[in-house]
């Protein structure tokens, strides 16, 4: 008889299949537009059916279990309304259906390989990595995290192929992520970012960039391969943009929607807030003008990390803002089926921190080779130029103990346990070691000691204010939002749906 693992296997196998069926169809579905609309809405219903079930058993928090599904009913409607209104190149709806949504997010990668993964090292692998190719960046942003600019510090073409095999040869990986430096200025032995997402094709690719160097040829390139999704900087309109990344950039920027939007590429925006622009991020008139005139099709948020340039705790949102974008952020979710995500108020619907490699999470590999549990975590117990040295491999990356005893945090704080069976979860409203639970964190980190990847994360680590700022922080939120963990997940399952308290 099957077990439960074989058959969740092979219920995404099948839908996986439907969508790629689907995909098929689509030259014919997308005019004729009411039966577009019906498949994705009977889609939509089996997944609030399943949903409900899902909520029943109290396996999960039962509010997590509904924001993960709002979470996908907006991705579906998003995808579904690109299509229909022919906002979207052959090539891209293909890949978008094909790899992005069957391989990478149903299936969440290779079955197979994911399945031999959990055989031999008892849990399923990360879903994907992100990689920031080159340090270098044609601008230099207020407190850029990366700490970027013009310094050609980068990684060899050869490397940064075998990354990407790597990931998909032992993690079954389908998705990566290339975030900075600008990646679109990486060049290495005649090789561009362009050149290793043509070469994967069987990868769907995200990229944060700040936009400002794609041109009509790229953006045409890029609806061509259809496997690479932008997703452009701003910090809100034009002024607040162009106070961090400098005069005449948003310009720039609206010449690359408009490229992106001509050529027919799946693009979308990414912001990062700090206390100062908390409210103008998510106000109408910043959501109309992206997703509206501008043609965003999805938002990445982050809230500011005290990690890179000029890094300050002044900066963080206050613990009131954040409940404040924790609602609207998950309102533009269930009410307007925005595809947003926001890290880390979307903590609910990845089940927490995604950090060290952990099943259907992440690690990073930046330019110099240091390989980090996060890109808000710049701290690096091992470079992947040292393992490929010594005849090593990505496995022995994932294997290593600081990012394996991560893991077993993220486990404790609640990922992968059964609330029915097991108990507690923690707040995944606050999910982040870095930020939320910062004197976890040290205590890993003063019993691991990975380096800091560069001056300024070296300074946060024996700067005592930094340490008690952090923590005081994080009790400061955790007051205003344990409560809600508790009422919307835990005892009642509102989830983020607009109204609940
Ligand atoms: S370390 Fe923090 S920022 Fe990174 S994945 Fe975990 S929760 Fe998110």
């Amino acid at each position: 008889m099957a077990t439960e693992r074989e058959l969740a296997y092979r219920r995404r196998e099948a839908k996986a299949a439907r969508l790629k069926t689907i995909a098929r169809l689509i030259p014919v579905l997308k005019n004729i537009k009411p039966l577009a609309w019906y498949l994705a809405k009977s889609w939509e219903k089996q997944i609030r059916k399943s949903t409900e079930q899902n909520i029943a058993r109290r396996e999960k928090p039962p509010g997590a279990v509904r924001d993960r599904a709002e979470m996908g009913i907006a991705i579906l409607r998003t995808v579904t309304r690109a299509i229909i209104e022919d906002r979207l190149s052959p090539r891209t709806v293909e890949k978008l259906l094909k790899v992005l949504l069957a391989e990478a997010i149903v299936k969440e990668g290779e079955i197979s390989i994911k399945e031999a993964f959990r055989q031999k090292y008892g849990v399923i692998p990360p879903a994907f990595m992100l990689i920031s190719p080159t340090k270098k960046c044609n601008l230099y942003c207020i407190g850029c995290y990366a700490d970027s600019d013009r310094t050609e510090i980068k990684l060899s073409w050869p490397v940064l192929d075998r990354l990407v095999t790597e990931a998909k040869q032992f993690w079954g990986a389908r998705f990566m992520v290339f975030s900075g430096g600008e990646p679109l200025m990486y060049e290495d032995e005649g090789h561009t970012i362009m050149d290793l997402v043509e070469k994967h094709d069987d990868v769907f690719f995200l990229m944060y960039t700040n936009g400002t160097l794609i041109d009509e040829k790229l953006a045409r390139r890029m609806a061509g391969t259809g496997n690479i999704m932008p997703a452009i900087s701003v910090e809100g309109l034009k002024e607040s943009t162009e106070r961090r990344r400098g005069r005449g950039v948003f310009d720039s920027i609206l010449r690359a929607f408009e490229n992106l939007r001509k050529e027919k590429v799946f693009f979308g925006i990414s912001l990062t807030v700090t206390r100062n622009n908390a409210d103008e991020v998510f106000s109408d008139e910043v959501v109309d003008f992206y997703f509206g005139q501008q043609g965003a099709h999805f938002a990445w948020v982050f809230q500011y990390m005290p990690i890179g340039r000029a890094f300050t705790l002044d900066l963080l949102p206050t613990p009131e803002q954040r409940l404040r974008m924790y609602r609207r952020a998950w309102e533009l979710v269930y009410k307007k089926h925005l595809f947003l995500v926001d890290f880390w108020n979307s903590g609910t619907a990845t089940h927490g921190c995604i950090s060290a490699g952990r099943s259907g999470g992440y690690m990073v590999v930046n330019w110099d080779g240091t390989v980090t549990p996060c890109v808000f975590l710049p701290y690096s117990p091992v470079n992947i130029y040292e393992i490929y040295g010594q005849g090593r491999n990505l496995i022995d990356v994932w294997a290593n103990p600081f990012f394996a005893d991560l893991r077993e945090w993220q486990r404790r704080y609640g990922y992968g346990r059964n609330l029915a069976a097991e108990g507690r979860v923690r707040n995944w409203i606050m999910p982040c070691p870095m930020r939320d639970h910062y004197g976890e964190l040290y205590e890993l980190l003063k019993k691991h000691r990975p380096r800091p990847i560069d001056e300024n994360a070296a300074e946060a680590l024996t700067d005592p204010e930094y340490y008690q700022g952090l923590v005081e922080y994080d009790r400061k939120v955790a007051s205003l939002l344990d409560p809600i963990w508790e009422e919307n997940y835990l005892r009642g399952n509102a989830g983020g749906q607009p109204g609940s308290s």
